[in-house]
């Protein structure tokens, strides 16, 4: 995975780990892309612990291959390296007719790391969303397209429900990724509509817990591992804009329940946990857990970020019977053990 990783050129299908050799022809397949980033990698781990057999599909973007380690020999497990925005590649095409799930998790989704390169962070939602539609649609797959909270933009209505349409700013720089999920969410929507495939879609709220990437600039992280690396603390503004905070393995449930429910597929689905909190009282919590104080530096609030969000997750709860049962504290501090075992481990690699 890191020779992949490293290599500078990029051909749709550079490499495959085809462990799917040892599985019998014919087993029913289910496609994760984006399978290797944060929520992807647990959602292949969780389904391969329900006996499932798991094609990830990931460009490595803005993955960690190590996300995926652990899941290497599973002889349920099989890496596909490719970008959804391109014509799937043959080994996931000539294998259609398996194919009994699609799951799509494809994106950057940290703000810094969509907008690196926006056009490529719409071409992911839209064409790539589109690729593994007809894929479904020529499978018979049920398909999941995981949308954003982002939808909400800069939301008016407080909670959000999923009939608030959001209040967005097309012009702005986070406009590539929120505008690419609502072109992404209308696409799924036409392909339900026509009975071209039968479709989920989940619109997740601020997820956080291991395998989040170090640099990917999101909130959490970045307190961690400044907070863990003694270096002053990043506060965006002054820091009473709220996020929600959903706990990795409650989120992966979400989705699992949402692609298995019988529920209409013509209306989104909120996954995320209503406990909101200020960034500042984010903060407090994870220096607690640390047992540190730490330097507080305040930067200029990002363009468009949203002043608060928090789901109104009724709908999850009466159709899935799902809701979200890690605590912040205890999710905070698993995902703080995880960074300094992550930090410790980089610092060797780097020594060496
Ligand atoms: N934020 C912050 N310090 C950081 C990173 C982010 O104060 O080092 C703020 C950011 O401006 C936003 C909130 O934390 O108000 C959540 O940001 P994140 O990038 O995690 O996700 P978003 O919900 O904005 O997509």
């Amino acid at each position: 995975f890191e020779a992949m990783a490293r290599s500078a050129s990029a051909p749709q299908e550079r490499s495959t780990m085809m462990i799917a050799e040892t599985q019998p022809h014919g087993e029913p397949l289910t496609l994760v892309a984006g399978g290797a980033g944060f929520i992807g990698s647990h959602l292949c781990a969780e389904l391969l612990a329900r006996g499932k057999r798991v094609v990830c599909l990931d460009n490595l973007q803005t993955a960690r291959p190590s996300n995926l380690r652990h899941l290497e020999a599973h002889p349920n497990f099989e890496f596909v390296e490719a970008d959804i925005v391109n014509p799937l590649p043959a080994s996931i095409v000539d294998r259609a007719a398996r194919f009994e799930r699609v799951y799509n998790l494809a994106c950057a989704a940290s703000p810094p790391q969509y907008q690196a390169d926006p056009e490529h962070t719409m071409l992911t939602c839209v064409v790539g969303t589109d690729h593994l539609l007809r894929l479904a649609e020529t499978s018979g797959a049920r398909f999941l397209l995981t949308s954003t909270s982002e939808v909400y933009g800069d939301p008016e209505v407080h909670p959000q429900r999923e009939d608030y349409r959001g209040w967005v700013n097309c012009t702005g720089p986070r406009a590539c990724y929120d505008e690419g999920k609502r072109a992404a969410e209308a696409m799924a929507f036409d392909f339900a509509r026509m009975g071209r495939a039968d479709v989920r879609v989940a619109r997740i709220f601020n997820t956080y817990g291991p395998h989040m990437h170090p640099d990917d600039g999101r909130v959490v992280s970045n307190l961690i591992c400044q907070a863990l690396s003694g270096r002053e603390v990043t506060i965006y503004g002054d820091g009473s804009q709220t996020r929600s905070f959903c706990y990795v393995s409650d989120m992966v449930e979400g989705l699992i329940r949402l692609m298995e429910s019988d529920i209409d597929g013509l209306e989104p689905i909120n996954l995320g946990n209503p406990e909101e909190r200020t960034v500042n009282e984010l903060l407090d919590a994870i220096l607690a857990l640390i047992g540190r104080s730490a330097t507080v530096t305040n930067l200029p609030l990002p363009v468009d970020d949203p002043r608060r969000r928090r789901p109104d997750i009724a709908r999850a709860e009466t159709l899935l019977g799902w809701t979200p049962r890690m605590p912040l504290s205890e999710g905070l501090a698993r995902t703080c053990a995880w960074f300094a075992e992550e930090i410790t481990t980089c610092e060797c690699e780097e020594g060496m």
